[in-house]
């Protein structure tokens, strides 16, 4: 059967290769090896130092690529690790366009590090095209877009940024977090790269860090990925690989139920009193609804929150059991986190208030417990 005919749902149950062709092995071996012999001068198994390739780490690249409908995948030991990867394709006079929404950690690299090596960076509210051609240079070389944005879920048209950027010879990057694969796939409405923290929903367990570069058919573009992955150097392990692997198997159950959740819990949230307003992309009211429905297979399941008494905020989160007061998202377990102090708070206060990222702000990673559990959960806590 032809692969590419084949649906997500199945793609991600048997990855690239799949299984060892050589022992039958079903699941994909760990090649817990840091170097590789070779067979006699000026030959190599095509492996010769997991640092440039690791066999486990290929079929997890090979995977995410396939996915996402890129032509190479690159690993790396964090989402922020593939960020400052990409990010390291730019240099001095160079200007960027970003999302003003935005992982606080993706934030803080733009302010510590690419703007002090001089490279200029203008955010704005990419879910406008308008805005951003307001702030387009002659230097502009890219566009980088968080879509659905973390926390606010603010819902970015992909292809007609990518449009624009492709009409000025610049790249469009997509940081895929929040749907993965599975419900949005940036290459295929015109990025040029995809980012992911595959901490989240790819690997999905909450038990390993991951990150990935997707790069869509510019060999230029791959070629100088490759450079950076292997001379920076933060590439993933051959076991992390495995894991992130094996979590794939089940994105498209774990994505269906966490979404089916998510949705009976916001629109719960909606009816009570002591919360002020809820953030889902899901709900028609949302603004990003109607692209999203364009551009996106699913909705995902991050919520945010907010309550109309600051009190409110630390009572849910003393009193929370099942869900738990964690910062990250995407996996199995439901998490409640308070991006004002944590995730978002290397952003500036004004900034924060003007996006909303406000001290009465919470944001919910939706699980795949029971949806009665969650809501008795948070109902008890509020109540
Ligand atoms: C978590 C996250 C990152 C950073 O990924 P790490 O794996 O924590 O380094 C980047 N972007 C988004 C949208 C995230 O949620």
């Amino acid at each position: 059967m032809q692969k590419g005919l084949l649906s997500l749902e199945t793609k991600v149950v048997h990855g690239s290769k799949g299984y060892d062709s050589q022992t039958g092995a079903i699941s994909f071996p760990i090649y817990q090896s840091a170097t590789f012999i070779h067979p006699g001068l000026h030959s190599s198994t095509g492996y010769d130092y997991s640092r440039l390739q690791n066999p486990t780490r290929e079929e997890l690249e090979n995977t995410v690529a396939e996915l996402e409908g890129g032509r190479a995948g690159l690993a790396f030991s964090s989402g922020v690790a593939a960020i400052s990867a990409v990010l390291t394709l730019f240099s001095k006079g160079d200007h960027l366009i970003v999302s003003d929404d935005l992982y606080g950690g993706t934030y803080r690299l733009f302010e510590e590090f690419f703007k002090n090596s001089g490279i200029e960076v203008t955010y704005t509210d990419t879910t406008r095209i308008e805005e951003i051609e307001k702030h387009i240079a002659p230097n502009t070389k890219a566009f980088f877009l968080e879509t659905p944005s973390n926390p606010m879920m603010k819902v970015s048209d992909i292809s007609g940024i990518a449009s624009l950027a492709k009409s000025l010879d610049a790249l469009t990057i997509v940081d895929n977090t929040f749907l993965s694969p599975y419900y949005q796939r940036p290459i295929l409405l015109g990025a040029d790269i995809v980012v992911h923290s595959g901490t989240k929903f790819l690997a999905g367990h909450n038990d390993t860090l991951a990150g990935f570069a997707v790069a869509a058919n510019n060999d230029l573009l791959i070629d100088k990925l490759r450079l950076i992955q292997k001379s920076k150097g933060a590439v993933l392990s051959p076991f992390d690989s495995w894991l992130v692997l094996r979590g794939i198997k089940t994105l498209a159950v774990r994505m269906d139920k966490q979404q089916e959740n998510a949705l009976k819990i916001a629109k719960w949230l909606k009816t009570l009193k002591e919360i002020d307003k809820v953030y889902y992309v899901g709900l028609p009211e949302n603004e990003g609804y109607e692209i999203s429905k364009k551009q996106t297979s699913g909705f995902g399941s991050m919520i945010s929150f907010s309550v109309n008494n600051i009190a409110m905020v630390e009572k849910i989160l003393d009193n929370v059991k099942l869900v738990s007061f964690a910062e990250s998202l995407g996996g199995v377990e439901s998490l409640i986190t308070y991006p004002y102090t944590q995730t978002h708070a290397d952003i500036p206060i004004e900034v924060r208030d003007k996006l909303g990222v406000t001290d009465k702000l919470l944001r919910l990673s939706v699980g795949i417990e029971n949806v009665n559990d969650i809501i008795n959960d948070l109902e008890r806590a509020i109540r």
